[in-house]
C-alpha cells in the first residue's frame, strides 16, 4: 500500500505516510538500513509507484484518518520517483497539513527535485559522513555520487527552501565515528546550517549484522560536539543489585570531558541519585572536581590525576 498509518513519530508527531519507491530501490545502501539490503542501486529516477495508485490511496486516507503531517518516504529513496514533484503539489491541494520528506540528499542536483524540497515544510535530510572513505563504508553510494555534493546541494537547499531542514546523522560504531570524521561533520553542519541536527544510531536490525551502534554515553559527547539531539531512544540499561561500576570507566569518561550527574546516569543506566553519591565521594577523595557551567553542575578530573590510574570499584 502506498499509503500508511499514521503512526506516532517521535519527531513529527501524528504521520500519515506515503511510499513511493518499494522496497528496496535506492541510490544507497546504507549498512544499517532497517529495510534490508538494496536490491536495485540506482540513480535513474522512474514512476517506481504510479501516480494514480498514490492519490487514490491518499484520498481514500484523507477522507478516513486524522493526522498531524504527511510524510512522504519511501522503502528506499522517495525522490526517486519522477512523480516527486506531482505528489508534493497533490498533497498541497488534498491537504492543509504541514507536508515532510525524508529523504537521503542524493537528488539535489535534480532541479526539479530541489524545487519540490524547497516547497515542503519540513526536509528531513540524512548525512551520515563527509568524509569519502566513511560515507563509501557506510552508505555504500551508487556510482557517481559524492559527500561533497550532499553537502553543497544541503546548503542550497538550506538557502532556498521555506520550510525547515533537519539534518539527520546516523553513526555506526567503528565506521564514520572517528575524531576525524566528526570534525569533517561538523565543518559540513556549519556549512550547511540546518534548523536542527539529530543523531541516531544503529537502534534497529541493520541490513549488515555487523552493523552496530554507539553506546548512549558515546552519543551523548558527540551530540555535545556536534550541537545536536540525540534521537536514538536511550537504551534500558538494567543492573543486577549491588553490580559494580568500574571507576576507571567513571574516570575516562570525565577524562575526555566534564560531564553532569544525569549525563552520567544516561550513558551507564543507574539511577541518578546513585550516580550522585558515587561523585560525591570521589569529590571527597579529592579524585574530582566540581565546576558549574549555565546553572548546571559537571564533574570533572582534578588536573593532578588521570584517568586508567584508578582501579578500585564504585559500588552504586
Ligand atoms: S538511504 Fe535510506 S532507504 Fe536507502 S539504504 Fe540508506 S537507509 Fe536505506
Amino acid at each position: 500500500m502506498p499509503v500508511f498509518g499514521p503512526v506516532r513519530s517521535r519527531r513529527l508527531g501524528l504521520s500519515l505516510g506515503v511510499d513511493l519507491v518499494p522496497p528496496k530501490i535506492c541510490s544507497m545502501d546504507c549498512v544499517y538500513c532497517e529495510v534490508g539490503r538494496t536490491t536495485r542501486l540506482t540513480t535513474e529516477r522512474a514512476e517506481y509507484r504510479p501516480l494514480a495508485e498514490i492519490e487514490a490511496a491518499l484520498r481514500q486516507a484523507l477522507a478516513e484518518k486524522a493526522c498531524d503531517v504527511i510524510t512522504l518516504t519511501g522503502s528506499g529513496e522517495p525522490t526517486l520517483n519522477l512523480r516527486f514533484p506531482e505528489v508534493v503539489r497533490l498533497v498541497r491541494q488534498l491537504s492543509v497539513k504541514p507536508i515532510a520528506v525524508l529523504t537521503n540528499s542524493t537528488t539535489l542536483a535534480v532541479p526539479e527535485v530541489f524545487e519540490a524540497l524547497s516547497e515542503v515544510d519540513y526536509v528531513l535530510a540524512s548525512l551520515d559522513a563527509v568524509r569519502p572513505e566513511a560515507f563509501r563504508r557506510v552508505n555504500r553510494p551508487a556510482p557517481g555520487i559524492s559527500p561533497g555534493d550532499l553537502v553543497d546541494g544541503l546548503a542550497r537547499l538550506r538557502r532556498k527552501m521555506r520550510g525547515e531542514l533537519w539534518l539527520e546523522i546516523l553513526l555506526v560504531k567503528g565506521l564514520n565515528d572517528a575524531e576525524e570524521d566528526i570534525r569533517a561533520l561538523r565543518e559540513a553542519v556549519a556549512h550547511i546550517g540546518p534548523h536542527r541536527v539529530q543523531l541516531n544510531t544503529v537502534v534497529r536490525p541493520p541490513a549488515e549484522s555487523w552493523a552496530t551502534p554507539l553506546d548512549h554515553g558515546e552519543m551523548l559527547a558527540l551530540a555535545r560536539e556536534l550541537e545536536a539531539e540525540v534521537i536514538a531512544p536511550s537504551p534500558v540499561r538494567s543492573q543486577a543489585p549491588g553490580k559494580a561500576l568500574s571507576e576507571e570507566e567513571v574516570l575516562a569518561y570525565l577524562a575526555r570531558r566534564p560531564a553532569p550527574a544525569e549525563e552520567l546516569s544516561l550513558a551507564f543506566g543507574v539511577a541518578p541519585e546513585e550516580v550522585i553519591r558515587s561523585l560525591e565521594r570521589l569529590v571527597e577523595e579529592g579524585r574530582l572536581q566540581q565546576t558549574t557551567f549555565e546553572g548546571r553542575t559537571f564533574y570533572r578530573l582534578k588536573e593532578e590525576r588521570e584517568a586508567g590510574s584508578h582501579s578500585r570499584a564504585i559500588r552504586t
